[in-house]
Order: C-alpha cells, then sequence, then structure tokens
C-alpha cells in the first residue's frame, strides 16, 4: 500500500467504523476491479470526510450561464481551502492545460517552473497570500486526492506571467541558442467611461477577455471573497488562481478595475513581486484609484504588464495606469473615456519598454481594435450604458478592412477564422485564440456588487473543437486540452448570492 492510499484507509476506517475492519484484515484485494472498487470507496469517504470540515461552512458553489460562481470566506488558510476544495476537479483539469500550454510553447520542462515558483516568487510573496495558496493545495488535496503541491500552485498561479515575461528575459540572459520565439500575450479589448459619455453620468466598465481558446474555455468563474482583511471583492477568474488574471473586478469599497495587456512588452524582475500576488493585494486593500496604484508598483516585477482602466465610483473618476517596469504614464479624469485593445501609447513606455510595437501599423489586432473603439465610444457618447457596452464586447468591425467579418483585428476577436494569425503576438495562422468571455458592469451595480458576464465569444458564437482540429491538424497538440466553447447567455451575478436565482 502507498502512503496515499494508506491515509485514505485511515480515514476510510474513521468513516466506516466497524464495517471496514474486515477490509483492512484481509490485506490488499485480489482483483484489480476489487482495487477500483476499493479507490472509489475511499475516495468517496476522503470527499464525506473533508465536506465536514469546519472551513468550509462559509463557503458555497453553484453553477449558471456557463459559469461556477463560488462564494469564499474567511481568514487566508480557510479562503485558499474553500477555494481548492470547491474548484478542486477544475483546478486539476486547468492545471493540466495550463501546465501542458507553458512546457509546450517554451520548451521547459515543468520542474523548471516549479522551480522558478519556489526560488524567485515564492519568497516574495506576503504571508497572507502564502497561506491562501497553502489552503488551496489542502483543500484540493481533501477533495481529489491530488498530488500537486504548493510550488506546483503557485507556478500555476503565474501562468501569465513566466512563461512569456520570465523565459525570454532569461533566454536573453543566457544568451540561448535556438530560443523559441515568446512573446508577451496581447490579452483583451475594454473600456471605462465617465461624465458626458455615459447614460448615466456615472462609470461604465466593461471588459472582452482575449486568450487562447484552451486556457479561456475554463475562464469560467465567478468569485465572491469576504476575506478576513481588506474589501470584498465581486471578480471573474481562473480555476486554483488567487487573483482575477484577466483582470476584471469591484470591490465593495467602489474600486472597479480591468486592463488590457502591453503586446511587444519586455523585461522582468527577478527580485520583483509577482504581477498576481500585487494585482489581488490591489483589488482587495485599495480604496482608491490612488491606493490602487500605489500597490501595484509596490515590488513592480514586469510581469504580465498592462494598461489598467480604474473607476472609483464613489467620485466618478476614471484612470489608466500603464505600467512598464522602466516607465509608466497615468491619465485621469471625471469627463471621458479610456480604452484599451494591447497598445501602449505613451512614447517613453513604448520606447523602453515594448521597443517593437509600431503603433502605426493599421493592420495589426492592436491598432484596429484601437481605431475601432475610438468610432464606436464616440458615435455612443452620452449613451453608453452596460447594455450597450455588452453590445461593443461583441462588436465584428475590421476597420482595418472596412468591413464586418469576426477575426483577430474585432473587438470580439476569432483568430481561428483568420489565414494572419497575430505575429505580434507569435499567433500562428487560424491560432485558436479570440475573446473567450465578457463582463461589464457600472457604478450602480458596483455599489450594490454586481456585474453581468457572458462566457464564450461575447458575440454569443461558438467554437467548436472537433471541425476547428480537422481542419487544422498543425494544433492537434491541443487536442486533449480543446473543448467546445459555446456562447452563453449575458447573466448577472452579485456578491452574497447562494443559488440560482
Ligand atoms: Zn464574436
Amino acid at each position: 500500500m502507498n502512503d496515499s492510499i494508506r491515509r485514505a484507509a485511515a480515514i476510510l476506517l474513521v468513516i466506516l467504523g466497524g464495517a471496514a475492519v474486515w477490509w483492512a484484515g484481509s490485506g490488499a484485494p485480489a482483483s484489480a476491479s476489487a482495487n477500483d472498487a476499493m479507490v472509489a470507496t475511499i475516495a468517496a469517504a476522503r470527499e464525506r470526510a473533508a465536506a465536514n470540515d469546519p472551513r468550509l461552512k462559509l463557503a458555497s458553489r453553484f453553477e449558471q450561464g456557463g459559469w461556477i460562481y463560488v462564494h469564499l470566506e474567511g481568514d487566508p488558510g480557510a479562503v485558499g481551502f474553500q477555494h481548492g476544495y470547491l474548484l478542486g476537479p477544475e483546478i486539476e483539469d486547468g492545471f493540466a492545460a495550463v501546465s501542458a500550454g507553458m512546457t509546450h510553447s517554451t520548451q521547459r520542462d515543468w520542474e523548471f517552473f516549479r522551480k522558478a515558483a519556489h526560488e524567485m516568487l515564492w519568497p516574495k510573496i506576503d504571508a497572507e497570500y502564502q497561506q491562501e495558496l497553502q489552503g488551496i493545495v489542502e483543500g484540493l488535496r481533501a477533495r481529489t486526492g491530488s498530488k500537486l503541491d504548493v510550488d506546483d500552485i503557485v507556478a500555476f498561479n503565474a501562468f501569465e506571467e513566466l512563461p512569456d515575461y520570465y523565459v525570454p528575459w532569461l533566454n536573453k540572459q543566457l544568451k540561448a541558442a535556438n530560443a523559441p520565439n515568446l512573446k508577451s500575450p496581447g490579452n483583451c479589448s475594454a473600456f471605462v467611461a465617465t461624465g458626458s459619455w455615459t447614460k448615466d453620468g456615472q462609470i461604465v466598465m466593461a471588459h472582452n477577455n482575449w486568450t487562447n481558446y484552451r486556457n479561456g474555455e475554463r475562464w469560467r468563474i465567478v468569485f465572491d471573497i469576504a476575506p478576513k482583511n481588506g474589501f470584498r471583492m465581486l471578480m471573474d477568474g481562473f480555476p486554483g488562481v488567487i487573483a482575477s488574471d484577466d483582470d476584471f473586478g469591484i470591490n465593495s469599497d467602489g474600486l472597479m478595475v480591468t486592463e488590457t495587456t502591453i503586446t511587444q512588452f519586455e523585461g522582468w524582475d527577478p527580485n520583483g513581486k509577482a504581477e498576481f500576488v500585487r494585482a489581488r493585494k490591489a483589488l482587495q486593500y485599495a480604496s482608491n484609484i490612488d491606493g490602487y496604484i500605489g500597490l501595484m508598483f509596490e515590488g513592480n516585477n514586469g510581469g504580465y504588464a498592462n494598461d489598467w482602466l480604474l473607476g472609483d465610483r464613489k467620485t466618478g473618476e476614471i484612470a489608466q495606469l500603464e505600467l512598464g517596469l522602466k516607465a509608466y504614464k497615468l491619465w485621469r479624469t471625471k469627463d471621458g473615456v479610456l480604452a484599451g485593445s494591447n497598445w501602449a501609447r505613451d512614447p517613453k513606455v513604448l520606447k523602453v519598454d515594448a521597443p517593437q510595437f509600431d503603433p502605426t501599423n493599421k493592420e495589426s489586432s492592436a491598432n484596429a481594435r484601437r481605431a475601432r473603439w475610438d468610432e464606436l465610444l464616440k458615435e455612443n457618447k452620452g449613451k453608453i450604458d452596460v447594455a450597450l457596452a455588452e453590445k461593443m464586447l461583441g462588436d465584428h468591425a475590421d476597420t482595418a478592412q472596412k468591413k464586418e467579418e469576426p477575426n483577430e483585428r474585432t473587438l470580439c476577436g476569432h483568430v481561428d477564422g483568420s489565414a494572419r494569425g497575430v505575429k505580434d503576438w507569435a499567433w500562428q495562422p487560424y491560432y485558436p485564440g479570440g475573446a473567450v468571455q465578457g463582463k461589464a458592469t457600472d457604478a450602480t451595480m458596483t455599489k450594490e456588487m454586481r456585474i453581468v458576464a457572458r462566457m464564450g465569444h461575447p458575440c454569443g458564437g461558438d467554437f467548436l473543437a472537433k471541425p476547428f482540429l480537422a481542419a487544422h491538424p498543425e494544433y492537434a497538440w491541443e487536442e486533449p486540452y480543446l473543448h467546445d466553447m459555446k456562447g452563453g447567455p449575458w447573466t448577472e451575478f452579485r456578491s452574497g448570492q447562494t443559488a440560482q436565482k
């Protein structure tokens, strides 16, 4: 008997009492099917035992509109345990897909990422989040008997920053021969508007997440977190990850947060604090725009560098923080609109942090979408509300070709339909990626801790894996992880929701 079976068997003994004694005395089962049955019984007993864990008392989960909503509450260890337990199967599945992508694109083995997590990231993670990450491991193990440890979970939490920021920086340091072509990702189309731009004069914020469909189909968690310290948070997210990570969230002090990444960003500081920790901490503890910015600067490591779009519903002010590693720029206003589609615009940030990005190429995904945001937001000045934002997130106007065609240049991205791919992100022709879900909220909804969210392409269209893989065998390696991503309905979620409305 190996250790995990021995441990589980001990739990089984406690649960089943006398009924299990005959088995313990009889040694290992004689046949494979008896063994399977025993393993299943032990797993069920383990799950039942864990379900009575007092740390789970305040937590809950339900599913709606293609999303999984979890309520997590308590001290950091409890929040982590609840997260790991309630989303155990989804974490195992998400970890498999994400780690396969990380090792495939970087040509590094998983041990490399575990080591980076252990030696470089872990020592700089705040004690509170170390406890939460350890709690995730405990909850996950209690639920599924997983063998993943905290190094695995930390490396997994850094999936947006280790492969595409740290590894290219490291390859350059090492002057690595034949290094793979790694580019920082271009995730998302988003805007935040206020004052004369919106229907009610208050803030409206919207965001769609661009990523590969392999990860995107799994980016379907709504986290309602009531932490022991800091503000309550409502955000979308990925199973097993403590930050929203595509970054759409609100807190109970009125802060509204989203972002789009900076295309062709280069740079990494190995002595900095992981972005996923800074972003989570800033949403949890900042009560205004200045507070948020301060926490994002604290230990800036350059990972997952973004144009942060922020709003404070208490003042009606919005802001854009273009946060490079060597340079940054801040814009803020109480009457305006700030949009993002993966382009940096400050000349200094462009020069020192994204030197290869060409802001004048009208045919690139980032710039074509920038032009579309300009058009669409101007056309709708004074009319912008959440209902309109939902439509904008599903927009298919290609400004480069001046026609309607869902592709890599449209606000609702469908790169799987484009023979061009996205060179700036090293996405090959017909890359299975694009807009994978959308979210929106406004100042009134934020006051009541509500958001709307739609799983799948924000236009409502479906991605079907089987015909795609048949037409594009070059992506066959994704087959074990790539599933259908069907468009769901726009669905409202609010803090404290415990079941379907
Ligand atoms: Zn679409």
